[in-house]
């Protein structure tokens, strides 16, 4: 367990890979009666980690969790379980959706769903811009969709702990209809408002010039939107010609995650109407330039 500063310790889950760098951080809020925000994988070793590095006399009073993807959520009701305390979150795995997204999932023509902790429930349910404090530490919910329609940050102080949302190592993972990409811009901007000093994410190091990373993630989403219009002056394209057309350059172990978030891309701009999709918007749709 490290102390990243007064009131906030991360330990990270033993689950690397591609999409998720060295493993999931989980932060303990506080002193005492802590919150674990974000208890990983269903993993007992970690948890068992993170109870045995508590200081004596400390327990776990809430557990926070930002969304329903298993890394990140699978080990909440084992923790509950072993501890009494509550899990807190926006909703249940399909809370939190646009109603785009609702009706690309009602319909099945979205694809996706890797990761998601289907049965997650939550025993609290916390709105946007509800607080929560227990002990010595207090947050504030952010309902930041994009990554995930039930995604919250936690807002501490000048800290917020944004999880997928942002990320200093890699942008996000935007697969619909869990994925948003209309949502994810609301929700950087939302991040832009809170003017904080650090964020904390779910994955990678702590972001220490907020306001110039959120500024990046937007920027690459708009110049990978150009690409994408770009690509389709060459023609019509299914989503798998199109990946390879834009993401050429990418190795082919994240190709499956690149077309997810070109998919999410597409989904925007039929949105906007500046794609049509043939026969209509779905995973398995010919997409080509409007007019
Ligand atoms: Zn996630």
């Amino acid at each position: 367990m490290e102390d990243l500063e007064p009131g906030v310790r991360r330990l990270v889950a033993p689950n690397p890979s591609a999409l998720t760098q060295r493993g999931t951080c989980s932060y303990v809020l506080g002193r005492g009666a802590v919150a674990v925000l974000d208890p990983g994988p269903a993993d007992p070793g970690h948890l068992r980690a993170l109870l045995d590095r508590l200081a004596p006399g400390e327990r776990v009073a809430a557990i926070l969790v930002s969304h329903a993807h298993l890394d990140h959520s699978a080990a909440a009701r084992p923790l509950a379980d072993l501890t009494g305390a509550p899990v807190f979150a926006f909703g249940d795995a399909a809370a939190g959706r646009s109603a785009a997204m609702r009706a690309l999932a009602k319909a099945g023509l979205a694809g996706g769903g890797e990761g998601v902790d289907a049965g997650f429930r939550p025993d609290e349910t916390l709105a946007d811009g509800e607080g929560l404090a227990l002990g010595d530490w207090s947050v504030t919910a952010l309902h930041t969709p994009g990554h995930f329609g039930n995604h919250l940050c936690f807002a501490m102080g000048e800290a917020v702990f944004t999880a997928d949302v942002v990320m200093g190592w890699s942008t996000t993972l935007i697969s619909p209809p869990d994925g948003d990409l209309e949502a994810y811009f609301t929700s950087l901007d939302r991040l832009a408002g809170q003017g904080a000093r650090v964020f904390y994410p779910g994955h990678g190091d702590p972001v220490p010039d907020p306001a110039a990373r959120l500024a990046e993630l937007a920027a690459h989403r708009q110049a990978r939107t150009a690409q994408i219009l770009q690509a389709l002056t060459e023609g019509p394209a299914t989503l798998s010609t199109l990946t390879g057309r834009v993401y050429a350059d990418t190795p082919a172990a994240l190709h499956r995650a690149a077309s997810r978030n070109l998919f999410a891309h597409l989904v925007a701009l039929v949105g906007q109407g500046r794609v049509v999709a043939d026969p209509g918007l779905a995973v398995t749709a010919v997409f080509a330039r409007a007019g």
